[in-house]
């Protein structure tokens, strides 16, 4: 199974389930990570196999989540004990040595970081010939040069053709580590030079039961399909009660939040990356705001908050899509379902080709792109989306005509 890995790494978009950030910001190590991290696995054994690329692109719903693989594999990389597999080659970093400690304190010659500025949120084209200049010395102690970009897709155009360069022609003995939640906004020629690794996240087990039983529901509406348009509409139906609930539950929860006293809600996180671009209240409007401007405060806290669920929503229905995919693919060493076991998704990916199972993903990866970044009509984008999936309906009336 030489092949397989780089199959699921290649190309394709991986859709999610929303990670819930905290598993991450502890994690010092690849055994920090969750271990249903398909990625973390695919990485440990390119690793042990010696076969790690020069570039990798790490993308995932929640930034937060990148930046401590991207640092596990560096302190890995430099690590002088580093955790060896039965060949002998570095799997794990020990995370006590002064390498890993450097690292981790950013001070380590050999790592360079790459970010956008803080003001203008662009990477420029100082900083990534900073980079290259940077990779092509050699290590100063360590076997490696490593470079790492978070917020990848915040390259400016020259930025990114700079980095191009370098990509066509990296260095030997460097690791190259791109890191986005958004990477459709890169450009398609630094993407196709990157290894693509997806970290997801827990998948289903960090939904509730509820959201689980709902996406079963949807699952097999969307497999029992037969009649086109109307059917369609039924999975709208399902979709829009779904978000109506979940709109009375962010309201209830920021309400409760704030009769206790207004403080800076959880829907409303640092990193203006992940969040909604779009929100109409200002962002002057912090949640001191003056008694007459409380209410508008409260009112964005409730959008962010019906936001950040509709996002985790709609990633679990990709999180399905994802599976039917795999049961197309046949499911692959290291690709783990996240509904496992469910009919709806073997029926449904029995009657698509490989290529309509994947278009379904990037249906529904535009839709939350369109969510998160626009405020495009939700219904209007919903019935788009949901108009497009493949459901292979020909077959299934083909199908029954055939049989009366
Ligand atoms: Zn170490």
């Amino acid at each position: 199974m030489q092949t397989a890995p780089h199959r699921i790494l290649s190309g394709v978009r991986f859709p999610v389930a929303r990670a819930e950030g905290t598993v991450y910001n502890s994690a010092v190590a690849f055994r920090d990570l969750p271990r249903e991290q398909t990625g973390v696995s695919l990485l440990q054994r390119s690793l042990a196999h010696g076969r790690l690329g020069h570039a990798y692109l790490f993308t995932g719903p929640d930034p937060a989540a990148l930046e401590p693989v991207a640092r596990s594999l560096a302190k890995t990389l430099l690590c002088q004990q580093p955790e060896r597999s039965a060949e002998g080659a570095p799997v794990d970093c020990c995370d006590r040595c002064s390498g890993c400690r450097r690292v981790d304190s950013g001070t380590h010659p050999d790592v360079h970081w790459v970010r956008p500025e803080s003001k203008s949120r662009v990477i420029t084209i100082d900083q990534v010939r900073d980079l290259s200049r940077e990779i092509f010395l050699k290590p100063h102690e360590a076997p490696w040069k490593v470079g790492i970009l978070v917020d990848a897709d915040c390259l400016n155009l020259q930025a990114a053709n700079a980095l191009l360069k370098t990509l066509e022609e990296p260095p030997s003995r460097c690791v190259l580590m791109l890191l986005s939640a958004e990477p459709a906004r890169l450009l398609e020629t630094i993407v196709s030079r990157c290894m693509r690794v997806h970290f997801a996240g827990p998948g289903a087990s960090g939904l509730d039961a509820d959201a689980i039983e709902w996406v079963r529901r949807f699952a097999e509406l969307a497999a029992e399909t037969r009649r086109g348009v109307i059917d369609r509409y039924r999975m709208v139906d399902l979709i829009l009660q779904r978000l109506a609930q979940e709109r009375e539950r962010a309201e209830a929860e920021v309400k409760a939040r704030w009769t206790e006293g207004p403080e800076q809600p959880p829907g409303l996180r640092s990193g203006p990356r992940t969040e909604p671009t779009a929100e109409p209240a200002g962002e002057d409007e912090g949640p001191a705001a003056t008694a007459g401007g409380s209410e508008a405060a409260e009112k964005a806290a409730i959008e962010a908050e019906y936001r950040r669920r509709r996002d985790r929503f709609l990633g679990a229905v990709q999180g399905w899509l994802r599976d039917v995919w795999l049961a197309r693919l046949c499911a692959q060493e290291g690709a783990r379902p996240f509904y496992p076991g469910w009919a709806a998704t073997s029926h449904l990916a029995s009657r698509l080709t490989e290529a309509e199972a994947l278009r379904n993903l990037n249906v529904w990866e535009d839709l939350q792109n369109l969510l998160r970044r626009t405020n495009v009509q939700e219904l209007l984008a919903i019935e788009t989306a949901v108009l497009q999936l493949e459901l292979g309906e020909h077959d299934a009336a083909m199908h029954l005509k055939s049989r009366g």
